[in-house]
């Protein structure tokens, strides 16, 4: 039997209600830069779990779009400012908060995310929950984003730098709200818990257990009775 031994959250629709407003930072960038649209299934479909430079090259690729470096640069400032406009204080989603206190007290947690580090930690400081987390991968901090699992396993690996009796990847439960993100979970050896606040439950399948929010996650020991009796069955 496996016994949970931390949880790596990811950041937008899992912690916070942030996906519209990359949404509408990259149409904002699109139209007034490239005169390109954007549409809100195009973006759900195929671009939601990548970070900005994985998004806008798969983009610009789709579209038969080739930019010089720095105009590239440019974009990505671009829609980075206007993502910093919009996204003020993006709502925090229902159950999350009361989750990662709870879950602190037994587990080391971490956040692993192909936002920015300016992105995400202004928004845990603001709604008091930033002191909870060992450590936070942002988009900086690796080389291949999602559906690729190096950033679980980076936030891995620094939870366990310290640590006498290492974290094994089979003992970690990723949370995740994008098809890719469960996915890069999967490929990274852990096991994997879905909210619906991107995708319909039907395309969020390959992980472990679907919720409709973490509100329904009902406290930690709930959390490890679920979690031991899930060995075995990957
Ligand atoms: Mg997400």
């Amino acid at each position: 039997m496996v016994e949970l031994g931390a949880l790596i959250f990811d950041f937008d629709g899992t912690i916070a209600d942030s996906e519209p407003y990359h949404l509408a930072a990259f149409q904002r960038t699109f139209s007034a830069e490239l005169g390109l649209e954007l549409t809100e299934a195009q973006y759900r479909d195929r671009y939601l779990a990548y970070d900005d430079r994985m998004m806008m090259r798969t983009f610009l690729d789709d579209r038969d779009v080739a930019l010089s470096p720095d105009r590239f640069g440019r974009l990505l400032d671009v829609k980075e400012a206007h993502y910093k406009d919009l996204a003020q204080d993006p709502p925090i989603l229902p159950g999350v908060a009361d989750l990662i206190r709870a879950a602190s007290a037994r587990w080391p947690l971490a956040v692993a995310s192909g936002a920015l580090e300016a992105e995400i930690r202004p928004v845990l400081a603001g709604a008091e929950l930033l002191e909870y987390f060992e450590t936070i991968v942002s988009a900086e901090m690796v080389e291949r984003g999602k559906p690729h699992p190096e950033s679980f396993l980076t936030a891995l690996e620094r939870l366990n730098g310290g640590r006498a009796d290492a974290i094994l990847p089979a003992a970690c439960l990723v949370l995740e709200d994008s098809v890719a993100g469960v996915g890069a979970g999967r490929a990274a050896g852990m096991r994997v818990l879905a909210v619906t606040t991107s995708f319909p439950r039907d395309q969020l399948g390959e992980a472990d257990r679907v919720v409709d929010s973490l509100e329904e996650i009902a406290g930690a020991d709930a959390l490890v009775a679920w979690f031991s009796s899930l060995s075995g069955s990957w």
